[in-house]
């Protein structure tokens, strides 16, 4: 029995076991898993997904979920302080986002699990409020927006139309934007910043752009919403993306990313009251009773609301300026480091997180030497590039100096080694010569085997 998680350390489960096994195993098994992966990332090299990395901040926002953990908020009349969670946590959001700007309609907000819950529920409020005018409506999105439009579409039976970035900038392509609105399209899409580059789309022309149409404008700011407001407080150059900006309709800012919030919450902001009821459900004749829900999520927890509200409160606009602080002078560190080296190229104009690829050799040569020091960076492709997402685990003494001179010593390694295949490439790299048809069957087999494997228990 190899490969399957732990099988040396502990039984597998195959089945639901008769007898019960004790509190304190239990727990024990679960303490040895966590403590061993928790060091993955707590060395600071690891790219994003720790936000926070604090376990005293950990350990507050647990408590924080343990009061209401069990707590089904549906059922408000039996948990009025959900309504106080729920309330606060979108009005602080919209505070964050410049609410105050928006005139003749009312600010209003939704929360959801998590970034792609909040994008799908933007989708879907575009396709509702439209929905008597289109029969198959469309968003213009740029190729650099996050994946969760793609799939929001799908789902929704709304079409994507992709729009070019600008090679250099990786920011969103505004002729082929404005030569490819139609009648059908609903909404235009902006990253404030995008996952992959880290950079941040035209918003404030796209707001023109919208305006002009009379169609939406959904920013994304599912990563950036909490850190780069207060970038800008701080004074470093990132424009205007909140509802400050004629036009902007919609934004989402995931809590449980910069927010410091545990996993599972995100907030989407609307410009307007209308516009989020459009996509309530409501079902007032069912024979169970009158059913209603202001998103796609039927049960939550009341312990994720109620520890996503400590967060923020906890943290302040005070709290939360002085980790972007951190982020923000150790990404610039980092990005003084790949600057230094000229085979190395900086995608755009990034802040917090930053990508880079190399028109000398494969970026994946220096990915390669990169794990064996431990860095785990995100992979991307079309051009091969590797991004860092500076969290706070990386704000840690030293850390950026150990970036510094891996990168220094990758980069002699990715010189010496050009010639050859990286290793981390074949994975994660795009395919020579651009994909087709066929390599893209090739991958889908290969990707629904990882994720077939990543549920189930190989045989014995
Ligand atoms: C993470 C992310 C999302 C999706 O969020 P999930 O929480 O993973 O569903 C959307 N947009 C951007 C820019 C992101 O970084």
């Amino acid at each position: 029995m190899s490969g399957f998680p732990y099988s040396e350390q502990f039984d597998i489960n195959r089945r639901l076991p008769e007898a019960g096994t004790d509190k304190e195993s239990v727990l024990s098994m679960l303490e040895t898993m966590s403590s061993t992966e928790n060091q993955t990332w707590e060395t600071g090299q690891c790219s994003g997904t720790m936000y926070c990395g604090d376990h005293d901040h950990y350990d507050f926002l647990n408590q924080a979920f343990s009061y209401f953990s069990y707590v089904n908020t549906l059922q408000r009349d039996m948990c009025p302080s959900a309504t106080k969670f729920e309330a606060e946590i979108i009005a602080m959001t919209l505070d964050l986002m410049g609410a105050d700007h928006v005139q003749d309609s009312t600010p209003v907000g939704l929360v959801t699990s998590g970034g792609s819950g909040s994008i799908a529920h933007a989708v879907l409020a575009y396709r509702e409020s439209n929905g008597a005018k289109v029969a198959r409506p469309n968003i213009i999105k740029p190729e650099t927006a996050h994946p969760a439009f793609s799939k929001a579409g799908h789902l929704f039976g709304v079409d994507m139309k992709v729009a070019p970035v600008d090679p250099v900038t990786t920011r969103v392509d505004l002729d082929w934007v404005k030569a490819n609105i139609d009648a059908n399209t609903v909404a235009l899409i902006g990253s404030a910043s995008n996952y992959g580059y880290g950079t941040v789309d035209p918003i404030q022309e796209l707001g023109a752009i919208a305006l002009e149409h009379g169609i939406g404008l959904h920013v994304d700011g599912c990563l950036g919403g909490f850190i780069l407001p207060f970038g800008r407080e701080l004074g470093y150059d990132i424009p205007a993306f909140d509802f400050s900006v004629p036009g902007v309709t919609t934004i989402s800012a995931d809590t449980h990313k910069y927010g410091y919030a545990l996993k599972g919450t995100s907030v989407l902001c609307f410009s307007s009251q209308a516009l989020r009821n459009s996509q309530y459900f409501y079902l007032t004749d069912w024979s169970g009773g009158k059913y209603c829900s202001p998103g796609m999520d039927g049960s939550r927890s009341g312990g994720l609301l109620a520890a996503t509200w400590a967060a923020m409160v906890h943290l302040g606009r005070s709290g939360y300026r002085r980790y972007a602080e951190a982020i923000f002078a150790t990404s610039a560190k980092m990005q003084e480091a790949v600057r230094s080296h000229p085979s190395l190229r900086i995608m755009g104009s990034p802040s917090f997180l930053f990508s880079f690829t190399s028109d000398e050799y494969d970026i994946y040569h220096v990915n390669d030497f990169l794990r064996t020091r431990g860095w785990r960076m995100n992979g991307q492709q079309y051009p091969n590039a590797i991004h860092m997402a500076v969290t706070r685990p990386q704000t840690q003494p030293g850390v950026a100096e150990r970036w510094t001179a891996d990168l220094a010593e990758a980069v002699g390694y990715a010189s010496t080694h050009k010639d050859q295949e990286p290793k981390s490439g074949a994975i994660y790299g795009g395919v020579a010569g651009g994909s087709n048809d066929e390599i893209d069957s090739i991958i889908k087999v290969f990707m629904a085997d990882m994720m077939d494997q990543q549920s189930s228990i190989p045989a014995p």
